[in-house]
């Protein structure tokens, strides 16, 4: 970490610690030796082959979940610099943010919230803190990664009250409606500005998303205008490189400034200030909020309702019921890494447990196997 932390950051002396009390590291800081244990955990290198919004196998230029994570944790980390935050605890939220999502991107998820209706449903957000906390299995002495509570706090976005009640501490903010800290703040901030860049440079490069849409966000427009008037015959790719660099820069410079100017009147004494704020400190201004809504909304409405992306989110859904349904269903599928549970809702969360770690490849290599032995061949 670089520089001093203001009041309002969390550090090593105002954090709520682990749930099972460990000597000091003695070379690395608290933060950074949570940081370490998500970059060694397994569910972080099965990221690689997993979905953001183009399947994995759709071609070697597009984000996965991998790449989305990297460029998060790169945004929330220079925006916790130029506010001293605490910028190991931010990278290690960011890098273990999405740990719980399934394959197959959004896709993935309503199909097994969808199979797990009955047995308490399943939600990414609140499964990559099960990833956390129970999941790894590496240590001798605990379940989990046994991370700070403020990396858990910071990776448990949202939460239905019902989850909230079950969760005790880290559940107690969503009952009371307080806010987590500025880097749990940040971290969620930073993901949104990192994937509207990366699918619009993504849906772009596909030709999913038509530039005369994009050119509908004033924003756009008048960087792309700008650009074009300095570098009259750029080519179609420099310019779109330079476009969404652009904007991307003024979205993080927004955020800086506006988020100063928010801890500035609100003036929280320590991070426990922070939590009891009737607002999130951590926003864009007023202006850049209308154009980040309207980024968003052209990615829904181009992108991620785009036919050639709903078939392909309609084939994953199909892979996913299919795993599940079988496994439940077919002794013979059962996966063999697995000890059946004998209560059914323990089996299905089993069952969830190991579909949500799946690659895209895997799944797909799973779901050929258990095609072969309902076919009998
Ligand atoms: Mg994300």
């Amino acid at each position: 970490m670089s520089g001093t932390l203001a009041p309002y950051a969390v550090s090593e002396l105002n954090s709520r610690g682990r749930l099972h009390p460990e000597a000091p590291p003695s070379w690395r800081s608290e933060f950074q030796r949570d940081r370490d244990r998500i970059i060694h955990s397994s569910a972080f290198r099965r990221l690689e082959y997993k979905t953001q919004v183009f399947v994995n196998h759709e071609g070697d230029m597009f984000r996965t979940r991998l790449t989305h994570t990297l460029e998060v944790a790169q945004i929330a980390r220079s925006v916790a610099r130029a506010l001293a935050l605490n910028e190991d605890l931010v990278e290690a939220v960011t890098l273990a943010h999405d740990l719980g999502h399934t394959p197959f991107g959004h896709a993935g998820q309503h199909a097994l919230n969808a199979c797990m209706r009955e047995f308490g449903g399943f939600e990414h957000n609140l499964h990559s803190l099960r990833v956390v906390d129970e999941l790894e299995q590496r240590y001798p002495e605990f379940y989990g990664l046994n991370l700070l509570f403020e990396t858990r706090e910071g990776i448990l976005k949202h939460c239905s009250r019902e989850h909230a009640a079950r969760l005790g501490a880290l559940g107690r903010r969503f009952l009371e409606r307080r806010q987590p800290s500025l880097e749990a703040q940040l971290a969620n901030v930073a993901d949104e500005i990192a994937y509207n860049h990366h699918d619009i440079d993504d849906g772009l490069r596909a030709s999913l998303i038509p530039m005369r849409t994009l050119r509908e966000v004033s924003l756009f427009q008048d960087i792309e205008d700008a650009t074009r008037r300095r570098w009259p015959r750029l080519d179609a790719k420099r310019l779109r490189y330079t476009v969404i660099r652009e904007m991307l820069n003024r979205f993080v410079q927004d955020l800086i400034e506006s988020s100063r100017a928010r801890i500035a009147a609100a003036a929280p004494p320590d991070v426990e200030a922070v939590r009891d704020a009737d607002m999130p400190l951590i926003d864009f201004s007023a202006a850049m909020r209308v154009q980040h809504l309207a980024l968003k909304r052209v990615l829904r409405v181009e992108l991620y309702e785009h036919a050639q992306v709903h078939d392909m989110a309609q084939r994953s859904q199909r892979i996913v019921r299919a795993l599940f349904e079988t496994f439940m269903n077919e002794p013979a599928a059962w996966p063999s890494q697995l000890v059946p549970a004998v209560d059914a809702t323990a089996r299905a969360q089993q069952i969830a447990d190991h579909v949500a770690g799946m690659t895209d490849r895997y799944a797909i290599a799973e779901y050929e196997r258990i095609r072969r032995i309902a076919t009998g061949s």
